[in-house]
C-alpha cells in the first residue's frame, strides 16, 4: 500500500489554491506555504497561503450565496438530497480521500478509511435527514385581551466561519460543513495548516455534488492571519471552531468585537477509571485504544487511566505489552498500527511533556523517547509514579502519553480526582457493577461517558465538553442549535 493510486498522485501535483465562490483561486498575496509528509519530513505539496484578504473575499461570496435563490430558495428536501450525494460521493472516494489523511496526517490508511473517511459519509448522510426536520412550534401564550396566534421559526444562523484542526481533517470539516449546511447557512472553512488536503478534495467533492457556487468558501492559511481575521470578520454571524482551548480563547475574544455567536470544541484531558471487577483483557485493551488511538492526537483521548490499587500492576503491564507491540510506521504502509505525529512542534511538544514527567518523578513502563528517524514518531507510553498535580496529568499532551494513577474505593475522593481538571470532554468506566458505573456517569463532569468501551462516536450522538472544553455540541441533533437562530412570530387574532 506504500504506492499512491494515480489519483492521488495527480490530486497532489496539482495546484492547491483556495476555494472562493466557487472558483479555485490562488491567494491574493500569491504565497504559499510547504505541505511536509509527518512520516518522512518530506515536502509533498505548497497550499495557498491565505489571509484577511482572502477571508474577505471568501465572506462576501458566502453573504451573496446566503441571499442567492439557488440556495435561500431551495426546498429543504433538494437540500437533504444534495447533502446525502456529498455523503454518496465521499464514499465514492473514500479510498483516494483515505490516502490524503495517511500521507498528510500520518494516520494509518485503513483506520483513516474505516474511521474518519467512513465516519465523514456517515455525517454527511445523518445530517441529510435533518434538512426536512427544521420546524418551529405553536406556543400557546398567556396574554388576556385578545386571541393569539404564537409560533416559532427556525431560521439560519447566517454566514458562518468554522476553523479546524489537523487530527482529523476530513471528519473535523464533516462534522461542522453538514450540520451547517442542512441549516441553510452559507461557510467559510479555515482548515489546519498541517493538513490541508483532504479538505480540499472535498470541496471539488461538493461541487461534483451541485452545491451552489459561494456556499463553502474553503481557505487555506495559517490560524494567527487567516484564523483570527474570520474569527473577527464583521460580517461572519457565527464562529465553529475546534482546537486547543488557548486558541479557544482568543476566538471568544475576537468574537466579541459584532458579538457574533460561538461554539468551541477544545481541549481534554479524560479520566478513564479501571474498577477491580472489570472484564480485565477488555479494560486493558480498552485503556490502550483510549489513549493510543490516532496517536494520542484526540481531544477525548483517554490520558488519565484510574485503576483499582489491587489490579494497578497487572493493568499497567497489559497497556504497555500491548503498547510495545505497536508497529509504529508510516500511514501508508499497511501493516503499520500508529504513524508519526503530525508534525515537528507536536512532537517536540509531547517530548517537553515526557521530559516535564520525568523531572517531576514520574517512570515510564514503557515508551517515554522519541524514535531516532526522519518522521515525527514517539514510541507509545505508560507513565507511573504520576501524581494529581503534575502536568502530565493536568495538562493535554495530545500525543501517545498514559498517566497512570492507582485509587483505592469507587468514592467520593475517586470522583474529586477523575473531575479534577480544568477540562470535562470524556470519561471511561470499566467495570461489571452496573449501580457502580451509572453512579459513575452521573458524577463524572464530561459530555461524553463511555462504559467498558471507549471513542465509540456516531453522527447521532452529540459530544462535546464541560467547563473549558468548550461550548456547544456536535452531531446529533444538538448541533443544529449552533446554526440556527429561533424566531418567535405572534399574530393579533381579530
Ligand atoms: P493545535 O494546538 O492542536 O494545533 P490550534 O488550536 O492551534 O490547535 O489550531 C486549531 C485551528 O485553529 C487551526 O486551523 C489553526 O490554524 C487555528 N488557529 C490558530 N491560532 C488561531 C488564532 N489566533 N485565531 C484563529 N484561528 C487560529
Amino acid at each position: 500500500m506504500s504506492d499512491l493510486s494515480q489519483k492521488t498522485i495527480d490530486f497532489i501535483n496539482k495546484p492547491k489554491q483556495l476555494l472562493i465562490n466557487g472558483k479555485w483561486e490562488f491567494a491574493v498575496s500569491g504565497k504559499t506555504f510547504p505541505v511536509v509528509n509527518p512520516a518522512t519530513g518530506d515536502v509533498i505539496a505548497h497550499a495557498a497561503e491565505g489571509d484577511k484578504a482572502d477571508i474577505d473575499k471568501a465572506v462576501t461570496a458566502a453573504r451573496s450565496a446566503l441571499e442567492n435563490p439557488q440556495w435561500a430558495a431551495m426546498t429543504p428536501s433538494d437540500r437533504g438530497k444534495l447533502i446525502w450525494r456529498i455523503g454518496d460521493l465521499i464514499e465514492k472516494y473514500a479510498d483516494e480521500l483515505a490516502e490524503l489523511e495517511a500521507l498528510d496526517n500520518g494516520k494509518p490508511f485503513l483506520v483513516a478509511r474505516a474511521a474518519d473517511v467512513a465516519l465523514s459519509a456517515d455525517m454527511f448522510h445523518y445530517m441529510s435527514g435533518w434538512a426536512t426536520k427544521l420546524h418551529g412550534m405553536t406556543i400557546p401564550i398567556s396574554k388576556s385581551g385578545g386571541s393569539y396566534l404564537s409560533y416559532t421559526r427556525q431560521e439560519p444562523v447566517g454566514v458562518v466561519g468554522q476553523i479546524i484542526p489537523w487530527n482529523f481533517p476530513l471528519l473535523m470539516a464533516a462534522w461542522k460543513l453538514a450540520p451547517a449546511l442542512t441549516t441553510g447557512c452559507a461557510i467559510v472553512l479555515k482548515v489546519a495548516e498541517e493538513t490541508p488536503l483532504s479538505a480540499l478534495r472535498l470541496g471539488e467533492i461538493m461541487q461534483e455534488a451541485g452545491l451552489p457556487d459561494g456556499v463553502v468558501n474553503i481557505v487555506t492559511g495559517f490560524g494567527e492571519t487567516a484564523g483570527a481575521a474570520l474569527a473577527a470578520h464583521p460580517q461572519v454571524d457565527k464562529i465553529a471552531f475546534t482546537g486547543s482551548t488557548e486558541v479557544g480563547k482568543l476566538i471568544v475574544q475576537a468574537a466579541a468585537g459584532n458579538l457574533k455567536k460561538v461554539s468551541l470544541e477544545l481541549g481534554g484531558k479524560s479520566p478513564n477509571i479501571i474498577l477491580k471487577d472489570a472484564d480485565l483483557d477488555v479494560a486493558i485493551a480498552g485503556a490502550a485504544n483510549a489513549i493510543f488511538f490516532n496517536h494520542g492526537q484526540c481531544c477525548n483521548a483517554g490520558s488519565r487511566l484510574y485503576v483499582a490499587h489491587e489490579i494497578f500492576d497487572k493493568v499497567t503491564e497489559g497497556v504497555a505489552g500491548i503498547a510495545k507491540n505497536i508497529k509504529l510506521g508510516s500511514g501508508l504502509e499497511a501493516e503499520t498500527e500508529m504513524g508519526p505525529l503530525v508534525s515537528n512542534t507536536q512532537l517536540n511538544r509531547v517530548c517537553g511533556y515526557l521530559e516535564s514527567g520525568f523531572a517531576q518523578g514520574a517512570k515510564a513502563v514503557c515508551g517515554g523517547v522519541k524514535r531516532d528517524v526522519d518522521g515525527y514518531f514517539v514510541e507509545p507510553t505508560v507513565l507511573i509514579n504520576t501524581t494529581q498535580e503534575m502536568k502530565v496529568v493536568q495538562e493535554e499532551i495530545f500525543g501517545p502519553v498514559v498517566a497512570a494513577m492507582p485509587f483505592k474505593e469507587v468514592d467520593e475522593t475517586l470522583i474529586r480526582q477523575a473531575n479534577d481538571s480544568v477540562y470535562g470532554l470524556a470519561a471511561g468506566v470499566w467495570t461489571r457493577d452496573i449501580n457502580k458505573a451509572h453512579t459513575l456517569a452521573n458524577h463524572l463532569k464530561a459530555g461524553s461517558v463511555w462504559i467498558n468501551c471507549y471513542h465509540v462516536f456516531d453522527a447521532a450522538l452529540p459530544f462535546g465538553g464541560y467547563k473549558q472544553s468548550g461550548w456547544g455540541r456536535e452531531m446529533g441533533a444538538a448541533v443544529l442549535e449552533n446554526y440556527l437562530e429561533t424566531k418567535a412570530v405572534t399574530v393579533k387574532i381579530g
